[in-house]
């Protein structure tokens, strides 16, 4: 096992333990790009992967008021980050690692 950390091009703190997953954007192969959005982690049950919950302000023109909105995704969880539910997580968009997965957790904030 490597004992070095990729940059991978985003402004956030590496994780201190090592991992060997090959989807892991600090110590395997997957690059990062595109979308960067923060959420809370509501479920980890799966394996390596958490739904991550963005909770966001969407402006109704007919009632002229905002509604509150949130969105779930389907993310990779490097086993490094050792994210547990209610951690608040910043999630990068990589490619499709499977059918509705297509973001990686890089940081636990
Ligand atoms: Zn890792």
């Amino acid at each position: 096992m490597k004992n070095e950390v990729k940059d991978i091009g985003i402004d956030v703190k590496a994780p201190e333990t090592v991992c060997n997953d090959q989807h892991c954007p600090f110590h395997g192969k997957l690059p990062v790009r595109g979308q960067v959005i923060d959420g809370v982690v509501v479920s980890d049950k799966m394996q390596n992967t958490a739904v991550v919950e963005r909770n966001y302000l969407n402006y109704d023109h007919k009632f002229e008021r905002y509604v509150k909105k949130s969105s779930r995704y389907s993310a990779h969880c490097p086993p490094c980050l050792n994210v547990k539910p209610g951690d608040a997580v910043r999630m990068v968009e990589c490619r499709p690692l499977s059918k509705t997965v297509a973001f990686v957790i890089v940081e636990k904030r």
